[in-house]
């Protein structure tokens, strides 16, 4: 479990951030997007796909100051609302960006943070939420600064974890105000029937559902055979008007 500056520690308007840079988004249906990315530092939930709750807590925040080159200086942890608001500008300014992503780590565990921060980053760039879908009561604190959320479901052949699925379905209900879409991530072991609660989720049928196929953490290279992937689409196509199965192109393309 990442450690940094757990949500009943924040000290007002500050918050504990890993990164904050300008890169092309990787996941789902805005791939290819120039956005900037607040990715936060820790999170509840323990995906074995996913580095971060194992990450060491982050004193400092790596900010890449020229937006694209990768060039990252370090900013001491917690940052304030002024900092990172100030930062996003930059990127504004310097290139036209479609968002700002962010991400995590579970950046609804920073509510308090968000809360006076959206207010600020609303008139540069609309709001894009990542999230891991499990939190409706945090979700409806900031609703009203968000434009786009992409809500994970997660599924235990891929997560290690239990499905949550009334947190699931409480968040999506929450969340179906804005333009949202979720997102899959699934491993060579997921069957129809972890996809199937998709169906008792997502009450709207037009609602992208992107399969994710899990990528290797050494290599980034995709670990499910294509015929799993063709039947989990299969079955969730009978269902939803829009299925897509999209890899994480960021790994494919060397980029943050
Ligand atoms: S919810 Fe996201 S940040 Fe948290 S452990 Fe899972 S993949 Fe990582």
């Amino acid at each position: 479990m990442a450690t940094l500056v757990e949500p009943s520690k924040q000290i007002d308007t500050k918050a504990g951030l890993q990164e904050i840079f300008s890169s092309i988004q990787g996941e789902g249906p805005y791939v290819g997007k120039r956005q900037v990315f607040v990715r936060f530092n820790a999170c509840h939930l323990h995906c074995v796909y996913c580095d971060t709750p194992q990450r060491p807590a982050a004193l400092q925040c790596e900010v890449e100051a020229i937006a694209g080159s990768g060039e990252k200086i370090l900013i001491e942890n917690p940052m304030t609302v002024a900092q990172v608001s100030e930062w996003i500008r930059h990127f504004a300014l310097a290139s036209r960006h479609h968002s700002v992503s962010f991400t995590g780590g579970e950046p609804l565990l920073y509510t308090a943070f968000l809360k006076e921060l959206l207010p600020e980053v609303v008139p540069i760039l609309p709001v894009y939420l990542e999230t891991s879908g499990t939190q409706p009561d945090k979700l409806l604190e900031i609703l009203e600064w968000v434009s786009i959320i992409a809500m994970d479901i997660k599924i235990p052949s891929a997560t290690g974890e239990p499905m949550q699925l009334e947190n699931h379905k409480q968040f999506y209900q929450v969340a179906r105000s804005r333009e949202t879409f979720v997102k899959l991530v699934v491993s060579s072991k997921t069957t129809v029937d972890e996809v199937a609660a998709t169906c008792d989720i997502v009450t709207d049928k037009h609602i992208p559902v992107i399969i994710q196929p899990m990528t290797s953490l050494l290599t980034g290279e995709n670990t499910v055979p294509p015929a799993k992937l063709f039947e989990l689409e299969s079955f969730l196509s009978r269902h939803f008007q829009d299925v897509r199965v999209i890899a994480q192109t960021h790994k494919m393309l060397s980029i943050l």
